[in-house]
Parts: structure tokens; sequence; C-alpha cells
């Protein structure tokens, strides 16, 4: 990076690593909270025409053209609120050749910095890949889109004791309505309507459309249903003006306003209650649902009483088993150590089961019913095998609670465990709010010499932010990423990064799903420590591994 970042803190210096390598973008720029750019790197030159010395403290707005004042504006208050926001399109201007370069932003804030971090990708090719028809149809969340900004935005709304609404919108004749329009207007006015339940929406980011003619907004309580209602059908009425087809009056826009009390609900079990609302709705209409997610909530637990029961009994009964697949240094492929996965009733996955525990909130129960028996497949096999180890996967949700940690040290010394042969997987299919806890909860293990890996880094959102938060020995990289790092120069460079800040902060990287000669030579080239995958050897009922 730029020699001006010896003059600041290494914590400062990592701060900006961090919101640079993972977005792996042409230009970041760093700004004040009075809007005043306070750092540069990158394409500053080539984008700007200006060096980076001369762009300090220079007003945020002057590097844009005015058109994207507003939005930029918007950009930096959604960052300072919940963390992150983004990506808007905006135009750099250069100061050299008076040319105009687009490019898409995205803003970040880190915890305890009150900076704001802004990264611009300005590659054609990428931006080729925004203007295709295919971005541009999907304006509006798609539903796994939706899913991840709606925890996002319920857990925001649980940090600061808010609570949210979640409306959801029905148009009985919408479709019918476009149809009669010219495909340019019904672009157009689709466009719009896009556009008022965007804005509308928390942080801009969080509406989604539910089918052809409902859609689903969270947002604040300030905002109301008639509001949002009264604003498609003026969209309509105004539309229907101009061509008077249809009479708006018969379009029937319909909403219900749930309320999301972030007091009563975790994230899990408000993200779950609206999914079973969308459901509900998508079968028995508006009309059918609660007013209020802890009773959707409530519901959606009733409806699902047996298997919540059943797969109690599978856990108090230690009615599963596990299998055990080998994670090995490269390039030497000497074994390291192996992960332990449950199986619960065949060889299939268990993750549908296990993301369901975690949404009941069986989480703990679970991972104390597997860390027993982990425990216990060490004590019968350490006497022919001292150097077993194996590394057990603790859900983000167990390790947040007091009560379940409490009862992890207990069997640790009971059982007289050896970090020598134990270690734990810390997997982020559940989000983590009291980073701050957890951190003293690891780190308490860490003083043990249990070693923490944090598992499948880049699959959340809030994988940097837990890295910045969490002191652990090992990150463990996202399968996804080591299968697309070598087709996709983006996440090429994501990886490549995170490997070499992992390398500044004394971090050993793993990398999971390694199924192929040419991921494992990729992997080697950039400095992974270790590997896992079907390459080396499946999970198997016994931890052994032969070499290839
Ligand atoms: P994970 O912890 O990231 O585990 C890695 C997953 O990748 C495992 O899936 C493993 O079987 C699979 N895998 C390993 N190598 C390859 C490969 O080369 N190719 C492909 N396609 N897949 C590979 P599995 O066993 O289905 O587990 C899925 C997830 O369920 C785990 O992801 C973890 O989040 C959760 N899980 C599994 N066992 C436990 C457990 O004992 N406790 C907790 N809390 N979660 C568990
Ligand atoms: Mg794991
Ligand atoms: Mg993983």
């Amino acid at each position: 990076m730029s020699q001006q970042t010896s003059s600041f803190s290494k914590d400062e210096n990592r701060d900006r690593f961090v919101a640079f390598s993972f977005a792996a973008s042409d230009l970041l720029l760093e700004v004040t909270i009075d809007q005043k750019i306070s750092f540069s790197a990158g394409k500053v030159e080539s984008l700007t025409g200006q060096t980076a010395t001369k762009l300090n403290n220079k007003d945020i707005y002057d590097l844009f053209t005015s058109n994207d004042t507003n939005m930029i504006y918007a950009l930096l208050r959604g960052a300072q609120k919940s963390g992150r926001s983004g990506p808007i399109m905006v135009s750099i201007k250069n100061s050299k050749t008076n040319k105009a370069y687009k490019a898409m932003m995205m803003g970040m804030c880190l915890p305890d910095n009150d900076h704001i971090f802004l990264t611009l990708n300005a590659t054609p090719s990428f931006l080729e890949f925004l203007a295709s028809s295919d971005y541009q149809d999907s304006k509006l969340l798609d539903e796994k889109q939706f899913e991840a900004s709606a925890i996002k935005a319920f857990q925001d709304a649980k940090k600061s004791s808010k609570s949210l609404d979640v409306t959801f919108i029905e148009t009985e004749k919408i479709d019918e309505y476009k149809k009669s329009m010219e495909h340019e207007d019904a672009v157009n006015f689709t466009d719009n309507l896009q556009m008022i339940l965007k804005q509308d929406s928390y942080n801009g980011n969080t509406a989604s459309q539910v089918d052809e003619n409902r859609y689903c907004v969270i947002h604040g309580e300030e905002i109301s249903s008639d509001e949002i209602e009264e604003k498609i059908q003026n969209l309509i009425n105004k539309t229907n003006s101009n061509r008077g087809v249809f009479d708006p009056n018969n379009i029937g826009v319909k909403s219900k306003t749930v309320e999301a009390d972030m007091e009563v609900l975790s994230e899990r079990e408000a993200r779950r209650a609206m999914i079973y609302t969308i459901n509900q709705i998508e079968a028995e209409g508006l009309d059918s649902i609660q007013d209020d997610l802890s009773k959707s909530f409530d519901d959606y637990l009733q409806e699902n009483a047996d298997k919540i029961t059943s797969l109690k009994r599978l856990i108090g009964q230690q009615d599963f088993k596990l299998n055990f697949q080998p994670i090995i240094y490269i390039p030497s492929e000497e074994i390291c150590h192996y992960e332990a996965l449950v199986r619960f009733d065949s060889e299939n996955s268990p993750f549908e089961l296990i993301t369901f525990g975690e949404d009941v909130g069986i989480a703990p129960d679970i991972d104390m019913a597997i860390l027993k028996q982990a425990i216990g497949y060490l004590q019968k096999n350490l006497k022919s095998a001292p150097d077993l180890k194996i590394a057990v996967n603790i859900s983000g949700q167990s390790i947040q609670s007091e009560d379940f940690f409490n009862k992890m040290l207990d069997l640790l010394d009971d059982t007289e465990c050896s970090p020598k042969n134990l270690m734990f997987e810390i997997t982020e299919s559940t989000n983590i709010g009291d980073l701050e806890k957890v951190n003293d909860y690891l780190q308490r293990l860490r003083g043990r010499k249990f070693e923490i890996c944090l598992d499948d880094f880049g699959a959340g959102a809030a994988s940097f932010q837990y890295l910045n938060s969490l002191d652990i020995d090992c990150v463990k990289i996202d399968g996804k990423y080591v299968r697309d790092a070598v087709v996709s120069p983006r996440d090429e460079a994501m990886v490549r990064n995170l490997v070499r800040m992992c390398q500044d902060l004394n971090i050993t990287t793993v990398a999971e799903m390694v199924e192929t000669e040419e991921q494992l030579k990729y992997l080697i080239d950039i400095g992974v420590d270790k590997a896992q995958g079907w390459l080396f050897g499946k999970p198997n009922s016994k931890a052994e591994y032969t070499k290839r």
C-alpha cells in the first residue's frame, strides 16, 4: 500500500487493509466524520487525476459528479448507522483528463473507529456485468440476499434496542396491469415501484419481491404501511392517467404491517418467523398472518413441535454418529488433525438439522452432546494414537451462552482433555451479537492452549467484523471461495489478500472443500497452511488418514 501508512499505528493499518482486501477494489478512501478524505490507496492517480497527498483533507463530494451527492450522503449515513452500506453507482471526476469514470462504491465502518471506509470498483468487466440485464432485473433482493440483509437489519435493531416493522404488500392485479402496457412502460413502472419500496426499506436494502403480486419491506417504525400503500397507489394513478386502460382502483393494493420487537426476539427467531410468515402468505394470503413476529415464531414452534421433540431425543440419547475428515499440512500432505462432523440418521449432511436446531434455540444442547461424543472417541483411541487431534464445531449461538461455556469448561476439566488432542471451530451459521463477551470466552479457552479456528470465513457478511474483534489462531476459508478462486479473478484477489493479511496477523489458514489438483496448486502458491477436502479424504467413521 501507499508509503504514507508508516506513520499510522498497526491497528489503523489493519483496519485499512481489512477493508481494502475484502472488497478487492480499485480505490480505497477513508473519510472522517466531517466528510473529508483522510487516506486514499489503490489507483488514486489514474482514477482521480490527483495524488494521495493532494486528496488529503478534500471534501469527499468534490471527487464525484454533482449528481452523486445525495446518494453518497445516504451511503455515508448508512455505513455509520449499520456498519455497511451500498453498493451504489457513482462517477469519479478525473481532474487531469476531465473524464468521468463509473465505479461501484460501498461504505463500511469498523467497530471503535468513527471513520468511514469507501471501496470503489471501476473495473470495466465488473461494471459490464452489473450493466447486464440480469442485474437490472433483480433490483430488489432475491430470497437469499433478502434473508441475509434481514438478519443484518434485525441484528442492528437488536443492538440498538429498536423495533422494526415488516410490511407485506399484496397488489392483486399488478401483473395484469403491467401486461396491458408497452414493454418499455412496464419496465419503467417496475423500476419506479422497486425504487419506492427500496427507499422506504431499512438501510435502503431490505425490500424483496415475494412472488408476482407480493412484496415485503423491512423498515423503521417511523414509516407506516399506509404511507407505502399510498405511494404505490399514487404511482399507479400517475401511470394510469397516461394510459386510461385500467381503473386504478381495481388494482387493489393491500398491505399488512407486522411488528418485530427485537427486545423479545433473537435475530434468528425474527428471520425464521419472517420466512414462516412469507410462506403463510403465499399459501393463504395476507389476512392469515399475525401482527407480531413473536406470535408468528410461536406458531412456527408449535407447527414444528414434533420435529423439535425428536431432535431433542436424538441429542439426549446420543443417537448420532461422528465422522472424521482429515486436515493436512500443505504441501507436505502430512496429517494435522481431523474435523468431527455429526451424522444423524444416515451419511447425509446435518446442515439442515443443525441450522434448524440453532433457529429453535437448542444449538448449545447439540454442540454439548457432540463434544461429549468427540471426547469419548478420543479417550477410546488415544492409547493407540496419542497424537490424535480432533476439531469440534461449536455454533456461534452456543459460544454466546454463558451456561454452555461453563458446562464446556467443566467437561474439559472433568475429562482432563488436553489441547494437544482437541480444538474448536466456531461456525458462522449464527450471527454473533456480543463479540466482546465471545472474545472473552475464546481467550479463556486459548489461555488453556486450546486452538480456535473461525470457520466458513467469507460465507457471511460479518466475517471481517469477527476477524477484527476476535483473537483467534486460525481462519478456515469457506469452500465457496476455494472453488471460485481458480475461476474468478475477484475471488482470487480476495483469497490471496486474506491469506496475506492472516500471515501478517500470525493467523494460520485452512482451505476447505479442496477437490482438485488445480485448487491445491493455487493454495500452495498463495501460501495457505493447511487443506481439507475430498482430494485428501472424505469424512469417515474412523479418524484415519492415508497419504495419497
Ligand atoms: P463445516 O463445519 O464447514 O464442515 C465442512 C463441510 O464440508 C462438511 O459438510 C464436509 O462434509 C464438507 N466437505 C468437506 N470436504 C469437502 C469437499 O471436498 N467437497 C465438498 N463438496 N464438501 C466437502 P457436512 O458434514 O455436511 O456439514 C455441513 C455443516 O454442518 C458444517 O460445515 C457445519 O457448519 C455443520 N456441522 C457439521 N457437524 C457439526 C457439528 O458437529 N456441530 C456443529 N455445530 N455444526 C456441525
Ligand atoms: Mg467446521
Ligand atoms: Mg466450513
